[in-house]
């Protein structure tokens, strides 16, 4: 396993004037915020609708998708699409993003193996989670496993234990002041971010591992019906 090493964290990345997350998307090209940078392809910043009511955070790029350079475009994102439609949300309206914007791996022979980003990745690429959220409004929340828990909720959040419950955003983040305001320009924060819900669940890779795919994925389905439903309402 590749030795973690300190990290001076995104924040001096992230360039202020930044208004929109194109820009964002931009700027992340070129962090180095962590080491994860060096063995990593790119960047795979977030995508999708950024006007969405549903946010989904992940945990980081797989080996697909760092190639690609695209978040959730590998097994598990299909997987997601399909759970998400199934619960009723349109998979055409979401905004996807991952806690962790470089892929973490060890090389096998030729083979890429997925390593689970330490804390210290989790919270060098936090200040990108946060310039995202800033710029996007949703209704729902959708923290999928434990590292994306981690990055929005703090170290003693278990999504084993609280997973398919509503919970008031931003006021149950770690740090909600990150998330409370939205600023729309470069002149700072101009509106208070309205109160939204969050749902954690399981990653959808957990499906594709589980012994049981069914039930595993009947269960991802049915946290996220929860979600469809609190929007309906
Ligand atoms: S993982 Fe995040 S903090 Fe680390 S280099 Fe990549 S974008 Fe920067």
């Amino acid at each position: 396993m590749a030795e973690t090493e300190a990290a001076p964290g995104a924040q001096q990345f992230i360039p202020p004037q930044a208004d929109t997350i194109d820009e964002l998307r931009a700027a992340a090209t070129g962090c180095r915020g962590c080491e994860l940078y060096r063995d990593a392809s790119q960047t795979v910043f977030g995508r999708g609708d950024e006007s969405a009511r549903v946010v989904l955070v992940g945990e980081q790029p797989g080996d697909m998708e760092d190639q690609k350079g695209l978040p959730f475009v590998g097994p598990a994102g299909r997987l997601l699409r399909k759970a998400v439609d199934d619960a009723g949300i349109d998979p055409q309206h979401i905004y996807l993003t991952n806690a962790v914007k470089h892929f973490r791996f060890e090389l096998r022979g030729k083979r890429r193996i997925h390593q689970t980003p330490d804390r210290v990745h989790i919270t060098a690429c936090r200040p990108w989670l946060v310039a995202e959220f800033s710029r996007l409004r949703p209704d729902l929340v959708v923290v999928l496993g434990a590292t994306a828990a981690k990055a929005l909720l703090g170290p003693a959040f278990r999504v084993t234990r609280q997973r398919g419950e509503l919970l008031p955003w931003p006021a149950s983040a770690q740090r909600p002041e990150d998330f409370a305001g939205v600023p729309v320009d470069s002149a700072g924060k101009v509106a208070d971010a309205p109160a939204a819900q969050l749902l954690a669940t399981i990653h959808p890779s957990a499906v594709l591992r589980a012994d049981d795919r069914d039930a595993a994925y009947a269960g991802l389905v049915q946290d996220l019906t929860v979600g469809a439903r609190a929007l309906a309402g």
